[in-house]
């Protein structure tokens, strides 16, 4: 039906079916709210509940979500029942439960459910670009990305000012967007690239550019990258290349605010720099006692040190230095900001590991700037440094350092602390018969699907071959696993395409817990057993050590 439709009126349906899937979760929870108010009696609810369900069952219809808007129909007529009756009956309540049921399922990839909470970011191309239709959108929004199809870039720096402005309605908001548009489109008209600067000069964290053109030369990406692109990729593309990106910026280091750790003993001091690198959008952690300064890297892990040069007890390149010894600590920028301007001292500072001196006064633009994109060049050579370059998740080494980190942590706050390791099924099977290269987009597609179902400060990492690792912060190993067997479920549940054919993949998963393992070495080796267990057992399991 929507095939045969003008594309500008498809576009707009699939942008409105994003939104309602984006919107479907807060119009569930205002169900379940006016229901509850209904059944003890209020007959405004009651209306407000009939109205709801009514528009329910119209906007689930349109947009395809068949099996939700039959549902919501059903409600509705029991509502207007009871509406006559003024009572709130038993069958109500049932139907009310089927319509929340049936919403938080309403449908996705290979019968993966989509979460409308889940969607993050928007996806918004502009104009053509070759290989990207509407049919992408069901996919995207699995990865938590929506898409929107707009034509003109005044429209999408419209569209974006609204989205990433935060503004009151949060039902149209998102973390991040990425735009898609291609080249030889911006090169067209002054007015597009004039639009496109605006905006990214208004969203440098949260916008990101992916452009796409014809021909790898060293021409069209000095173009792309004079337009402001972060990505150039040569068309056509796929949809994949776009989870890609948006994957990569939900990850824990993708836009997430940069964190500066101020450490001044001069309280009032620490107070104003901080306040001027927050109102430049950064988050702060202020630290005024040097003894204190271990804890809060373990505790904040900043992006970026700015530090004073004299405090009592210690001087601040005397603090760099045993900042430095920390092995875990040695990709993190340390800026002396200060009044000293004797450059001998000053070169001590930056000998002793301090990477780089400001003096005071500094103008607080300047500062922000200045801090801002010396954290953000260290994010992303930290990324390359820390990751698996498959599939962007933490690398061996450092999944075992952030081990230890978290157990520290999780001693300190007393709190409990889950490692479970994971490993695919017959995955040997999956590359004799498809290929090495499937093989790698099913390594990728279980990277992807562990980033979006589990929580930003969980930690996931590849631990070798076809095996991951993952720390999961505050929960117990009951939690865990039932979370760990629904991402199972969903992930035996991908179909996964080849040239060869469809095919799916199931991975078996160990679990094991802190306190009750105690350090790092226990919990990975009682992992890895429950982990041999759920093999024996006959894979495609989760088994609690
Ligand atoms: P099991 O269910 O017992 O785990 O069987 P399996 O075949 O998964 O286990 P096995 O350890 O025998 O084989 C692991 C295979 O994983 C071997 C190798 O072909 C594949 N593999 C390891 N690393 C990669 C990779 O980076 N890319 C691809 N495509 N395959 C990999
Ligand atoms: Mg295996
Ligand atoms: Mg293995």
């Amino acid at each position: 039906m929507i095939e045969s439709l003008p594309p500008s009126i498809r576009r707009r349906i699939h942008e409105l079916a994003e939104q309602f899937l984006a919107e479907l979760g807060a119009s569930l929870a205002g169900l379940v709210e006016d229901a509850e108010r209904a059944e003890q009696g209020s007959a405004d609810a009651l209306r407000r509940l009939h109205h709801r369900m009514h528009r329910l069952a119209g906007s689930s219809a349109t947009f395809g979500f068949e099996s939700l808007s039959a549902a919501a129909r059903r409600a509705e007529e029991l509502i207007e029942a009871d509406l006559r009756g003024a009572t709130f009956t038993e069958h109500t309540r049932e139907a009310i439960r089927a319509v929340v049921e049936q919403g938080r399922n309403p449908g996705g990839v290979g019968g993966t459910p989509i979460d409308p909470a889940a969607i993050r970011s928007a996806v918004l191309i502009v104009g053509e670009v070759s290989g990207i239709d509407s049919s992408a959108a069901r996919q995207l929004a699995a990865f938590g990305a929506a898409l929107i199809m707009l034509d003109e870039m005044l429209e999408a720096e419209a569209f974006i000012t609204k989205v990433l402005a935060g503004s009151d309605h949060a039902d149209m908001s998102y973390e991040s967007v990425l735009m898609v548009t291609s080249v030889t489109y911006l090169a067209e008209s002054n007015a597009r690239l004039q639009s496109l600067s605006r905006v990214r000069a208004r969203f440098p964290i949260a916008l990101s550019v992916m452009l796409v053109g014809r021909g790898d030369d060293f021409e069209t990406r000095l173009r792309a990258v004079r337009f402001g692109a972060s990505v150039f990729l040569p068309v056509p593309i796929e949809p994949a290349q776009i989870i890609d990106q948006v994957a990569s910026s939900h990850s824990a280091d993708g836009s997430a605010p940069l964190h500066v750790l101020v450490v001044d003993d001069d309280s009032q001091q620490a107070a104003e720099t901080a306040y001027v690198l927050q109102q430049g959008g950064m988050i702060t952690s202020v630290v005024t006692d040097p003894n204190t300064i271990f804890e809060a890297m373990v505790e904040v892990r900043p992006d970026l040190i700015l530090m004073d040069m004299y405090m009592p007890g210690c001087t601040g390149s005397e603090l760099a230095a045993i900042i430095r010894q920390n092995e875990s600590f040695v990709g993190i920028p340390i800026v002396f900001l200060s009044v000293e301007t004797d450059q001998r001292l000053q070169l001590e500072a930056i000998r002793r590991g301090g990477d780089d001196f400001l003096t005071k006064p500094i103008q607080p633009e300047l500062l922000n700037t200045w801090v801002r994109s010396r954290a953000m060049r260290t994010r992303s050579m930290r990324f390359f440094m820390e990751r698996d370059s498959l599939t962007g998740l933490l690398n061996h080494s450092n999944l075992k350092q952030r081990l230890e980190t978290e157990l520290q942590r999780a001693r300190r706050i007393g709190t409990d602390l889950v490692f479970a390791m994971i490993d695919l099924d017959r995955f040997k099977t999956v590359n004799d018969t498809y290929g090495h290269l499937t093989g790698d987009r099913v390594l990728k597609s279980l990277a992807r699907l562990l980033e979006e179902r589990l929580r930003r400060s969980d930690l996931i990492g590849r631990y070798g071959g076809e095996e991951f690792g993952v720390i999961l912060f505050n929960t117990s190993a009951l939690n865990a696993a039932r979370l760990l067997n629904e991402i199972r479920e969903s992930f035996a549940m991908i179909a996964h395409r080849s040239s060869e054919g469809t095919f799916s993949v199931s991975f078996s998963c160990g679990v094991a817990e802190y306190p009750a393992l105690e350090t790092a070495a226990e919990l990975s080796e009682a992992a890895d057993a429950a982990l041999y267990k759920a093999k024996i057992a006959g894979r495609n399991r989760v088994v609690v050590a």
